[in-house]
């Protein structure tokens, strides 16, 4: 297995109190493997991820519990320095926002450049070459030109390119991608999820994809775990899951994703808010919000009950839920 992590607890200590932001969370990606992490903001998914890039370990931020086995090694008993090697070589992030993710004063060519410098040991004029392969390898117009401008210069979409390019400089074998198109248009945002999931296959990185939109996963996933108040509250295929959900979470997550067959039809959305991290209410954390919920669910917290051997469902009625509502 290319990453597991196992059991991951994290806190952010505040002036208010304690937010437990991760509460046990284990998922796993192998090598040429999609996951998609989906859930509202607060869930939990990015701080996971930026635990495991190594980009947490500094308060108030703390990991209380757990591990993150990156090939075999758990990343949380290695020093520093040999975290920022693995980080800058063998995996790497994609962020929602590029425009703060680069450098405003270096030209994206040197920013590409400087990768192979640095990590590669190339000379300045072979890194620059290489940078405009890879400008174009991300499909942006003009390359051979454009590798001297600087961020500010470029469109969202062929900056969110950019920074796809950066992410895979060096191969690694590892991506996380959060919320990497969330800033787009509509139409921007198919055609980079596009180029990042046939540039996944083609260099069979493991990718984890972060998203709250369920509507853009359904193509580029093989896996999805739904996450809710820093827990998985299913995990499944992605084919399993869109076809019945077996979490009341999930359901409400499908249904208000907009489909062409129901042009006109009011969108369900589900009622109420996420929990306060320094509060999550008693039992099963959704309870407040669920439909489905009986007295069991606001005492006893669900555990991830297996579905079938590829599939968990963090839900006392996951049978009820799997076959749908009676009509
Ligand atoms: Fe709803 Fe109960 Fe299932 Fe939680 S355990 S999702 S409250 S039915
Ligand atoms: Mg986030």
């Amino acid at each position: 297995m290319l990453l597991e992590v196992r059991d991951l607890h994290v806190e952010f200590r505040t002036r208010d109190g304690v937010a437990k932001a991760v509460n046990g969370v284990s998922y796993a990606v192998d090598e040429g493997e999609t996951l998609a992490v989906l859930g509202e903001s607060g869930s939990g998914k990015s701080v996971t991820a930026q635990a495991v890039m190594g980009i947490l370990d500094t308060p108030p931020g703390r990991i209380t519990g757990g591990q993150i086995l990156f090939e075999g090694r758990d990343l949380l008993r290695l020093k520093e320095e040999e975290r920022r090697r693995i980080r800058g070589a063998d995996m790497a992030m994609i962020f929602q926002d590029a425009l703060s993710a680069l450098n405003p004063v270096v030209s994206v060519g040197d920013q590409l450049g400087e990768m192979f410098v640095v990590h590669r040991g190339m000379s300045k004029k072979d890194a620059r070459a290489r940078a405009v392969e890879l400008m174009e390898r991300v499909r942006i117009p003009g390359a051979a030109q454009r590798v001297r401008d600087y961020p500010h210069q470029f469109s969202g979409g062929m900056r969110q390119r950019i920074m796809i390019a950066m992410a895979l400089a060096l191969e690694p074998a590892l991506v996380i991608a959060d919320e990497p198109t969330t800033a787009l248009d509509v139409t921007v945002q198919a055609q980079v999820m596009d180029l990042l999931a046939e540039l996944q296959r083609e260099y069979r990185m493991g990718l984890i994809l972060i998203t709250h939109d369920l509507g853009v996963v359904a193509d580029v996933a093989d896996r999805i775990a739904v996450m809710y108040a820093g827990r998985i509250v299913e995990s499944a295929p992605v084919r399993d899951l869109y076809k019945a959900p077996a979490h009341p979470y999930t359901r409400g997550l499908l249904d208000s994703i907009p489909r062409l067959d129901q042009k006109g039809q009011e969108l369900y959305a589900i009622k109420g808010l996420p929990p306060n991290l320094m509060n999550i209410p008693p039992g099963c954390a959704f309870h407040p919000r669920c439909p489905m919920a009986q007295d069991v669910c606001r005492t006893d917290e669900p555990a991830l009950y297996a579905v079938s051997p590829a599939r968990g469902s963090a839900c006392h009625f996951w049978r009820e839920c799997l076959h749908g509502p009676e009509q």
